[in-house]
């Protein structure tokens, strides 16, 4: 502002100079011209002062935009990674989560022949130092409510469940429906047609990598051994009452030989069906090194194309199978 009184001030002076020369003699020209330069220079000087701070303003003025931009995008993602949504849960992205995994509890359904899961408590309450305590032991079979059968279940030489790539349990999955066969039909057996069927709907080949999540509707029974499991008796007498559907032996032979993938899931007890007695099935895939989940649940939540699986079983070290998380991961 202190400038621009200044510059004010010349204008002023410069105008008043040439009214003088208008109304004065030529004599006095000489002096006139001498103020005129000394005024005008001043008046340069200050236009280039006063155009550099312009300039200064101007870089102020965009490094304060700037400023503001960066603190709203670092709060934007804050907000985005760090804040609970309305449900509670913290975002994963844009994606959906489901879980595909039974909880573990004195209901939590087993082949009929294996140890059943076991919680003892070893403390629950107040302790005498003013803070509570919980903590307990289990005890399960690896085989038996939401796990995972590594290759060595079925094959001498397979991979036991510790040594499973993760590659082979993380990835994009594809789901086969067949539960308006097999719910009605306890020893529905799915076939390479279910297969092929599934291709020439969504236009693909099975893509090479793939997960395969094979939906039959029997979770729906679960806990329900009679229905889920075709029996709620025990023991090796208990095997040939089992009734529930399974992956043919066909089609698991055409899986390993035609398409390229990375594991096998199904909402059943076994990927082999109730009445199987040579668990071909299983051989065939397991001696392929292709783990089995079994006992999913929540299937029909899943589409049948562009989902993720990630299946994270307990690392038993020369484990045959173990417990296992599974979920899918859906986008919007
Ligand atoms: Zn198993």
């Amino acid at each position: 502002m202190e400038d621009r009184n200044k510059e004010y001030w010349i204008k002023n002076k410069l105008n008043s100079w040439l009214i003088s020369q208008r109304n004065n003699p030529p004599s006095q020209g000489v002096a006139d011209n001498s103020t005129m330069k000394s005024l005008s220079n001043r008046c340069t000087r200050l236009h280039k002062r006063t155009i550099i701070n312009h300039e200064k303003m101007k870089i102020y003025f965009y490094s304060v935009v700037l400023f503001v931009l960066i603190l709203a995008a670092c709060d934007t993602k804050s907000t985005t990674s760090q804040k609970p949504n309305a449900s509670g849960h913290t975002k994963f992205s844009k994606r959906k989560l489901v879980d595909l995994s039974h909880v573990f509890s004195d209901e939590t359904i087993y082949w009929v022949t294996a140890k059943e899961f076991r919680l003892d408590t070893v403390y629950a309450g107040q302790t005498d130092k003013g803070f509570y305590y919980s903590a307990n032991n289990f005890s399960t079979a690896e085989h038996g409510g939401t796990h995972i059968d590594a290759p060595i279940h079925f094959a001498k030489n397979g991979q036991t469940v510790d040594e499973i790539p993760l590659e082979k349990l993380i990835g994009s999955a594809i789901k086969i429906d067949v539960s308006s066969k097999a719910f009605t039909n306890p020893d529905y057996l799915i076939s390479v047609e279910d297969f092929t069927d599934w291709e020439e709907n969504t236009g693909i080949l099975i893509p090479d990598g793939s997960i395969v999540i094979l939906q039959t509707g029997f979770s729906k029974y679960y806990p329900d051994k009679i229905k889920y499991l075709g029996t709620d008796d025990r023991g090796e007498n208990a095997v040939k009452q089992l009734h529930f559907p399974g992956l043919s032996s066909e089609a698991a032979e055409w899986l390993v030989e035609n398409r390229n993938i990375h594991a096998i899931g199904i909402d059943t007890p076994s990927i082999d069906y109730g009445q199987s007695e040579y668990f071909k099935s299983h051989v065939i895939l397991l001696s392929n090194n292709i783990p089995a989940f079994e006992n999913l649940t929540n299937l029909d939540k899943l589409p049948l194309n562009g989902f993720e699986i990630i299946a994270l079983p307990m690392k038993i070290e020369g484990g045959s199978g173990a417990p296992l998380r599974i979920i899918a991961v859906l986008t919007d």
